[in-house]
């Protein structure tokens, strides 16, 4: 009943807009343990703390009185609610309209599952076009050049979109209605009129995932000289730049546990950087730094680092990422 009540999508974004610990941090005094945090349980009498809260798995564990959770549970129990009320609670703190079950909405849902389908077959085609030694051969060099080899490649499933306008489009033609793909960012449809071609031709590409790692979009690089030289997927209803940061749910796991989170400025810093042994790295996509972004870099550390490039634009963009975070400081 509670799984029909609300769409599994809004639950999800609801959780991962209020955070796990942000929620019953306001009821308990967690301290940071390890890759988890403790605090005296807020559910049974104790001295020394047995409550643990595991931001990466959604999830709070007693080993005293075995109370155990997710957000919602939490504010239930805490707040004597019923699940529809704690969810009404927290979407309202976290400013998210309650989504009214309706064939619509339920369209939408499905609408959404046949987008990431869409997202990874052409990520499959993406890398295959990169392993092929024939097309993909400029490509590799490239990133060779870059420093990222097989190694790279494949922790990042970096791919290459051919030159040509229709290769991905026929590649995918037989296995998805051409409307998916428009939608999916893949496919453009001219103003115009006219046909449909391929978004991305001649390119690097770089798949970009949400916080909890689905595909949602791409990034691409030119290779070589040329404009523009980075290029994303347009926005989309799974791929909202300002909403995501390159290699997030890569670096989250590492940054709870160090508690500590560095931002960089693009793609191939990530993956430089993540090669390196610096597995807490992540970069805005091409754009400021935006008011989300900043917090889900709270999500991961107390204290973010930003390592923009040394240059003036790295000096402006930091300097506006500074000023941007100020009213967003809590106690
Ligand atoms: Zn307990």
């Amino acid at each position: 009943e509670h799984a029909l009540a609300f769409p599994p999508s809004f639950l999800d974004e609801l959780k991962s807009r209020v955070g796990l610990a942000a929620t019953i941090g306001r009821r308990v005094r967690l301290v940071r343990a390890g890759t988890v945090m403790k605090g005296l349980c807020p559910f049974h009498q104790e001295k020394t703390p047995s409550f643990t809260v595991d931001e990466r798995r959604g999830t709070f564990h007693c080993f005293g009185c075995g109370a155990h959770g997710n957000a919602i549970d939490f504010v239930m129990r805490a707040e004597n609610l019923g699940f529809r009320e704690a969810v009404e609670r927290l979407a309202g703190e976290a400013g998210m309209p309650i989504p009214v079950e309706s064939p619509a909405l339920r369209a939408r849902e499905d609408r959404l599952a046949g987008l990431h389908a869409v997202l990874e077959a052409a990520a499959d085609c993406f890398r295959d076009s990169l392993a092929d030694r024939r097309g993909g051969e400029e490509a590799l060099a490239y990133l060779d050049r870059r420093g990222l080899g097989a190694q790279a490649i494949e922790r990042f499933g970096i791919g290459f979109a051919p030159p040509g306008r229709t290769r991905l489009k026929e590649a995918l033609a037989g296995r998805f209605p051409e409307e998916k793909l428009v939608e999916a960012g893949l496919l453009v449809r001219p103003e115009g009129g006219g046909a449909t071609y391929d978004r991305f031709r001649g390119r690097v590409i770089f798949p970009i995932h949400d916080p909890r790692g689905r595909l949602v979009g791409f990034g691409d690089r030119i290779i070589g000289e040329g404009e523009p030289k980075y290029l994303n997927s347009p926005e989309t209803e799974l791929f909202q730049k300002g909403r995501l940061l390159y290699a997030y749910h890569r670096a989250a796991p590492t940054a709870r546990r160090s508690g500590e989170v560095v931002a960089v400025e693009g793609y191939m810093d990530v993956i430089a950087l993540h090669l390196a042994g610096i597995e807490t790295a992540v970069a805005p996509l091409g754009t400021a730094m935006t008011e989300q972004q900043l917090a889900l870099l709270w999500r991961l550390a107390p204290e973010p680092i930003l390592c923009f490039d040394g240059d003036a634009a790295g000096a402006r963009a930091a300097a506006r990422a500074a000023e941007r975070a100020l009213p967003l400081l809590k106690a």
